[in-house]
């Protein structure tokens, strides 16, 4: 139509322009307050909001990547970092409500998912094979083992550093940028003499990641402050995709992300962090609040801002959680209040032992449920994931449905493990990790073969052939040529489209046999390969389904599936850790003992200790209306290994905070007298005027 109505003229091309909006279109006045709004609104340059729990940060966190997509900014040029992907994932859909689709384009995530996708688009820049294949914590420590053994230290007279430790030593070293004898001095001073031995194992350990391509999760960060550090040309290119950083949960960052945003930084200053010294949990991670509190010299001049009104709680769960964290012996002060008035103190709950504990928690749960309150508005928080094993048990025969959060991770079980250390070498021929793995699992095959095969797999230079050319000792034979039938049958399916799905049920064709072998209750362990299967057939291919699981290792199957929150309404079981920056309406928090949590660990360390106390705020400031914190008296056949013993209230609730709770003791049906009828308004009974009746005269 606009054709024939005029006359033909030359195309002008307009360029197009981003859109640049000075003042803000959208007010915020309704839904943040003042300063969470000023924050909101921020325009450029460092800026550092420190407050407790509950004040919105998070929320704040939100409204401004909605304020900076509505100023104009494009949303894949920001970069949001959370703690987990779940955490990412909700702020994001929150701001799409805000803001609308272009929300879905913010580049969102934790720093090792982050530092993982710019490793695949820059590492081959930098030297680092382009399909190298990421080890979680216990392949890293298997590959310390080897490294270990390796260099001769594997049957040492004397007591040595074991893997776990190693690796611990070796990822403090690099995320605390302490020197190596330090560490030793501080935390294992019975092992500085071997300080030149560990090194050496460092050593071995580097060249035998690099000569396998594998990556662990230290590298997934140093790898990425290398290259900001390292490389100009490389540096410009990955600072330079993104103008405004932001970061929540700051105060469980260590000195390496620290170094990383430093770098991230160079081209412009526009990062936000966002936390709460009094929560920080993470120092056995290398994290350090001085994060936080050093975020304004880091980032000069930056803009501070305080937050003080909670809107989480109610006043009274406030009052005992101030009390609790005002012991703290190093803070960043502040005193949190709340318009959201309420009755009700905090519960604390005494019970006689653990079956009451746990009736008391199940009672209460269907009572709230009763009274209207969603199951997935109820949590019951653990110091860790084995203290609800009874209450998962209790939750199970009543048929009251759960989600598990933190502890045990599905991946960690061994049989998963098994099934993906095959897919790994299917992926990483030189996975020098999971062909241990495997290997180890095979009938007649010990630890002598297993070197042997993987050093005439060396030889040949990992080609996906070597294994089958290796000649087995007799007693190996069946298990070499069942082995070599597997691997050839999958290398061959794999030439066309790779099928996660397919490969495992031909892995399953030779494991479900050996998992019957080594387990006395396969049927669950079957159940999950069978999960593990249907995720699998979930993912595009064999890589990204295998990044996808060594990243974000999920704490429960559903988050595994992709779907972050069930469909089905479920209480959440969650170790205080993996519940940091949630909330619901009710929370329990079971086994406040003292020896529990705090955990006996961290008795005799004054910082541990401190960092306890600041688990056990994160633990109470999760709840809004209802907050009962519960411990059995008395514990039979303790998980310390004593018969029975007697347990103490936790520290950390001591006299002043329990003057901010109120007591209850639950009542045992079983063990309770009758009920006693209350006394009505006259006797129903006249004991007297019946006795009388019976000698008064009347007809007989
Ligand atoms: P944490 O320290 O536990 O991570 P936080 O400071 O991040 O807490 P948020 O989770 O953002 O706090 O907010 C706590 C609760 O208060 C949320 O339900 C949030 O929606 C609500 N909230 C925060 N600010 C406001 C506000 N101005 N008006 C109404 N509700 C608010
Ligand atoms: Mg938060």
């Amino acid at each position: 139509m606009a054709d024939s109505q005029f006359p033909a003229a030359p195309t002008l091309l307009y360029p197009a322009r981003e859109r640049v909006v000075t003042e803000s279109p959208r007010d915020f006045t309704a839904e943040l307050n003042a300063e969470q709004a000023a924050a909101a609104r921020h325009v450029d340059g460092p800026l550092l909001i420190i407050a407790g729990a509950g004040t919105g940060k998070t929320r704040t966190l939100v409204y401004r990547v909605a304020h900076l997509i509505d100023r104009g900014v494009r949303p894949e040029r920001i970069l949001l970092l959370t703690f987990t992907r779940r955490a990412a994932h909700e702020m994001l859909t929150r701001a799409e409500r805000l803001v609308g689709s272009a929300s879905t384009r913010v580049n969102g995530g934790t720093f090792h998912a982050t530092g993982h996708r710019l490793l695949r688009q820059f590492g081959p820049e930098a030297g680092l094979a382009r399909d190298f294949s990421i080890m979680d914590q216990g392949d890293a420590e298997d590959l310390m083992q080897l490294a270990r053994g390796a260099l001769g230290y594997g049957k040492q007279e004397k007591r040595f550093p074991k893997k776990e430790t190693l690796h611990y030593i070796y990822s403090r070293h690099l995320n605390t940028e302490r020197a190596i004898e330090e560490i030793l001095e501080a935390e294992y001073p019975q092992f500085v003499e071997f300080t030149a031995d560990i090194v050496r194992i460092f050593a071995e350990y580097t060249s035998r990641k690099s000569e396998r391509n594998l990556v662990d999760y230290d590298d997934l960060l140093l790898f990425w402050a290398l290259m900001l550090e390292q490389s100009n040309a490389i540096a410009d290119r990955i600072a330079g995709a993104y103008d405004h950083i932001l970061i929540d949960e700051y105060q469980d960052t260590n000195l390496l992300q620290a170094r990383i945003l430093r770098g991230m930084c160079r081209t412009h200053r526009n990062i936000t962090v966002v936390g709460d010294d009094a929560q920080s949990v993470y120092s056995f991670r290398g994290a350090s609040f001085r994060n936080i509190l050093d975020f304004p010299k880091q980032f000069s001049p930056a803009q501070i801002v305080t937050l003080e009104q909670n809107y989480r709680s109610t006043q009274p769960i406030l009052d005992a959680t101030n009390t609790l964290i005002s012991r703290a012996l190093e803070r960043f002060s502040k005193q949190l209040w709340t318009q959201r008035t309420g009755t009700e103190a905090p519960w604390l709950v005494t019970t006689r032992d653990e079956q009451q504990q746990t009736r008391f928690v199940v009672d209460r749960i269907l009572e709230l449920h009763e009274e209207g309150t969603p199951l997935h508005e109820i949590a019951v928080l653990v110091r860790a994931g084995y203290m609800s094993a009874d209450l998962e048990i209790e939750l199970t025969n009543r048929n009251i449905p759960f989600e598990k959060w933190g502890g045990l991770k599905f991946l960690e079980a061994a049989h998963v493990k098994d099934v993906l250390a095959f897919l790994r070498v299917l992926e990483n021929p030189r996975d020098e990790v999971s062909w241990y793995r495997i290997l180890m699992l095979m009938p007649g095959i010990g630890d002598v073969t297993a070197r042997a095969v993987m050093q005439s797999m060396a030889e040949r230079s990992w080609d996906p052939d070597a294994f089958s050319h290796f000649v087995p000792p007799p007693r190996a034979r069946d298990a070499h040529r069942a082995l070599a039938g597997l691997l050839r049958e999958l290398l061959a399916s794999h030439a066309d489209e790779p099928n996660v799905g397919e490969d495992i049920d031909r892995i399953r064709a030779l494991y479900d046999a050996v998992l019957a072998e080594r387990y006395d209750r396969s049927e669950p362990r079957l159940a999950d390969l069978d999960q593990l299967r249907t995720i699998a057939s979930g993912y595009p291919g064999r890589a990204a389904f295998l990044a996808a699981l060594a990243l974000e290792p999920p704490s429960n199957t559903q988050d595994l599936a992709g779907g972050s929150e069930s469909d089905d309404d479920a209480l959440v079981i969650s170790t205080v850790h993996s519940a940091k920056g949630k909330e619901w309406d009710a929370v329990f928090v079971i086994w406040a003992v003292d020896g529990w949590f705090p955990s006996s660990r961290s008795l005799g360390d004054e910082e541990q200790l401190e960092e306890e106390r600041r688990l056990m705020y994160v633990a109470m400031t999760r709840a809004r209306n209802h907050l009962a914190v519960t411990y059995p008296l008395n514990v039979y056949a303790t998980r310390r290994g004593q018969d029975y013993s007697i347990d103490q209230l936790t520290r950390f609730i001591d006299r002043g905070v329990r003057d901010k709770m109120q007591r209850v003791v639950p009542q045992d049906s079983e063990s309770l007298a009758p009920e006693v009828a209350a006394p009505s308004a006259g006797p129903s009974l006249d004991l007297r005027a019946l006795l009388r009746g019976r000698w008064a005269p009347g007809p007989k």
